[in-house]
C-alpha cells in the first residue's frame, strides 16, 4: 500500500474504524489546497496512538470527516528533552520553534532574561508552527509550546529536575558529550538572548547544582544557530539519534 503523502495532527482518538473530525481550516486546506476528494488516504496521529490510515469520508466547508482504516506506525516514546530558549527577534523565534520539533524536542518553553528583546509571543502561532513542522517531518508528537517563564524560575529548587546544558559562549564550559556523559534522564537545553547572558545571570546558573556549562565551538554563534547546533549535538550523544 503507497503510504500517502498528507500528514495531519488531531486531538481526538486514533483506533479502528474511528471516525475523526478535522477542522475547517485541515478540510480548507485538502479540498482546496491538496484538491483532494472523499474517500483519499491521509495520515493522522494525536502523539498518543501512534499512525493511523484514514479515509475522508465527509468534506465541508465547516469541516471534514476521517475513518481510520489500519494502523501504520505504533506510538514511539518521546525523548525527555525540553528547549529553554530567550526569544529573538523577526520570524527567527518562529525558525526555533520549527527546527526544534524537527530535532524532536518534546517541551518548548521560551525563557525571558534579563538582555531579551522580545518578551511578548504568539503563542497560538508558535504552536501552530510547531505543528505544521511536525506533520511535515513524520514525527509522531508534536512538542507542547509553553508561555513564557523567568530564567530565575528555572533555578528555584521547586522546580522540576531536569540536566540543563546552559550554552555559555564565554569560555571555561565543558563539552555537549561530557555534560550527558553520566546520561541523565530528562535534558534540558538553554540559550542566551542576541546580547547574551549579564554576568550575574551567568553566576547564577553556574552554582545551579542541575546545570552545567557547555560550549558548541570556537566561533560566536547566533541565537537561532545555537538552538539547532545544540539540540544536534544532544540528540546525537543522548538523544533519539545516539
Ligand atoms: N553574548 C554574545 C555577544 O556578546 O553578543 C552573543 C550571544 S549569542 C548571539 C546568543 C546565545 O547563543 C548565547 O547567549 C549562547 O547561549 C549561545 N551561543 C552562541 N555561541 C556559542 C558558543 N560558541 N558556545 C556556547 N553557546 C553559544
Amino acid at each position: 500500500m503507497m503510504k500517502p503523502s498528507q500528514r495531519l495532527y488531531v486531538a481526538a482518538d486514533l483506533g479502528q474504524n474511528q471516525s475523526v473530525a478535522l477542522d475547517a481550516g485541515q478540510a480548507h486546506y485538502l479540498a482546496h489546497v491538496l484538491r483532494l476528494p472523499v474517500g483519499a488516504a491521509v495520515l493522522l496521529f494525536n502523539g498518543r496512538d501512534g499512525e493511523w490510515l484514514a479515509h475522508l469520508s465527509q468534506i465541508g466547508k465547516k469541516g471534514a470527516e476521517a475513518v481510520c482504516a489500519e494502523q501504520t506506525r505504533s506510538q514511539t516514546p518521546i525523548c525527555d528533552l525540553d528547549l529553554l530558549f530567550a526569544p529573538v527577534k523577526g520570524d527567527r523565534t518562529d525558525t526555533i520553534v520549527e527546527k526544534a520539533t524537527e530535532l524532536g524536542v518534546a517541551r518548548i518553553r521560551p525563557v525571558l532574561t534579563e538582555r531579551t528583546i522580545v518578551r511578548k509571543l504568539n503563542l497560538e502561532r508558535l504552536k501552530s508552527r510547531a505543528a505544521e513542522a511536525s506533520e511535515q517531518c513524520g514525527t509522531l508528537f508534536v512538542p507542547e509550546v509553553h508561555d513564557t517563564i523567568s530564567l530565575m524560575s528555572l533555578l528555584d529548587p521547586k522546580a522540576e529536575v531536569r540536566r540543563i546544558l546552559f550554552a555559555d559562549e564565554a569560555g571555561d564550559a565543558m563539552s555537549v558529550a561530557e555534560a550527558l556523559a553520566d546520561k541523565p534522564a530528562r535534558v534540558a537545553l538553554l540559550t542566551g538572548p542576541e546580547g547574551g547572558f549579564t554576568p550575574a545571570e551567568r553566576e547564577k546558573l553556574r552554582a545551579s547544582p542541575v546545570v552545567r556549562p557547555v560550549n558548541l565551538g570556537p566561533r560566536i554563534l547566533r541565537a537561532d544557530t545555537a538552538t539547532f547546533a545544540g539540540l544536534t549535538l544532544i540528540q546525537s550523544v543522548w538523544g533519539d539519534w545516539a
